[in-house]
């Protein structure tokens, strides 16, 4: 089992497989090993947190896992305050570029106006030469030690000694606004999505190289397998689950290739003298474009648009496209589960409904429809405002912003007056 320390002593979050649900990341494990905090499979007992709901289950003690546990060894740097991370990443927009490759994706796929893709400081991470980059920016700062605890920057060692340079792959890089308009992140939507293995059950594996697609286009890998000590080297294909089941009906492994996440955040956790985007992760406040051209750092946006109601998805693009469209603040925040991430800042907004507009899709999963009665029950207790659901069918679009491009709007339902 792979673990990562936390910032609660004696916690370990999971970076292999979950002995509970099976996923990794997020879920947590005590140092005795004999309790999980899980994030996917409910139970009784639970404790909320700023990432979401996580739930207590026991370990047997005769079934702890035996495997060797390794715990990463992470020399982090605390984040920094807010206002420190807003001039480093406000330095750092100025020396890096929009490639024509994502300026014609933000364009032709996204619909945005050349206005509104150059307001809203959409960047391009490039794939080389990040520290030359990364000396500008210090050129701008006041010293070298400015870009200590800023998530993203990072120290690599080279033949000439240490040196400052950037993490994460190469891609789109989406700035994330506080209420102030001070950038406090950024997610990178990257280029090349890369693959990963799907195991469950008796088997171990890991990519070996990724190989030419198939005929329709699908992606393939070479992998290595090892089931019960045997070693195999297989070619798999993308979206074909392998699945192995004993004469007696019993399930054994299953393994399936798949696409990675597209959006990541840009951040330095595992690398020497980087530091985490997490404690607490970002949220994205996404007003009109047209707004933008007056909206002073640290200033309250509430004198550029009305935020007694306020909307909230998942993704940052997403936020910033239903904005334009439908001339509203949206708040973007990292997963249905996040919502207590909202709350400051609803709050310091006088915000007094909150629509939920999450993808269509997503609504119907049950992980889903449990975080929104979390949502609900949240609200209630800590707020005055009032909740709606905003929804509308799939066969419309899947997120609220392909619904808008299709010039249709979602049907807004109370779920808490
Ligand atoms: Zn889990």
């Amino acid at each position: 089992m792979k673990l990562r320390r936390t910032r609660h002593e004696g916690w370990y979050e999971i970076m292999s497989a979950c002995p509970i649900c099976g996923h990794k990341g997020w879920c947590g494990i005590n140092k005795e090993m004999t309790i999980v905090h899980c994030m996917r499979v409910p139970s009784d007992q639970y404790r909320d947190t700023t990432i979401g709901r996580q739930y207590i289950h026991y370990l047997d003690p005769d079934r702890v896992p035996k495997t060797k546990v390794e715990i990463e060894i992470v020399r982090l740097v605390e984040k920094k305050p807010d206002f420190h991370l807003n001039r480093v990443y406000r330095a750092l927009m100025k020396e890096l570029g929009l490639s024509e490759f994502h300026l014609d994706h933000l364009r032709n796929e996204r619909h945005m106006s050349e206005e509104a893709i150059r307001l809203r400081e959409y960047r391009t991470m490039p794939d080389r030469d990040r520290y030359r980059v990364a000396k500008r920016v210090i050129s701008r700062l006041n010293d070298q030690d400015d870009l200590l605890g800023v998530p993203g920057f990072f120290v690599a060692e080279g033949t000439y000694g240490p040196y400052w340079t950037m993490a994460g792959e190469s891609g789109l890089m989406i700035p994330f606004r506080s209420i102030r308009n001070e950038i406090l992140g950024w997610q990178i939507r990257v280029d090349h999505v890369p693959l990963e293995l799907s195991l469950k059950g008796h088997i171990k594996g890991e990519i070996l190289e990724e190989v030419d697609p198939d005929e329709s286009g699908r992606r393939r890998a070479k992998c290595s397998l090892k089931v019960q000590d045997k070693r195999l080297e297989v070619i798999l294909t993308e979206k074909d689950k392998k699945e192995c089941y004993a004469k007696t009906g019993q399930f054994i492994f299953s393994v399936e290739l798949k696409q990675a996440q597209r959006y990541w955040w840009w951040s330095s956790s595992s690398k020497p003298n980087g530091s985490s985007i997490g404690s607490p992760l970002p949220y994205h406040l996404a007003l009109p474009y047209p707004c933008l051209k007056y909206w002073e750092v640290g200033e309250d946006p509430s004198a550029l648009i009305d935020c007694s109601e306020v909307w909230i998805t998942e993704g940052p693009i997403k936020a910033d496209i239903a904005a334009d469209r439908m001339v509203k603040p949206f708040l973007a925040i990292p997963g249905s589960g996040a919502f207590q991430l909202a709350l400051e800042p609803l709050l310091a907004l006088g915000c007094r409904h909150v629509v939920l507009a999450y993808d269509a899709d997503v609504v119907t999963t049950p992980e889903v429809q449990r975080s929104l009665e979390l949502c609900a029950q949240f609200f209630a207790d800590k707020t005055d405002m009032s909740l709606s659901l905003a929804m509308w069918d799939i066969s419309q679009g899947k997120g609220i912003d392909d619904l808008l491009a299709n010039e249709l709007v979602p049907q807004v339902s109370k779920i808490l007056d």
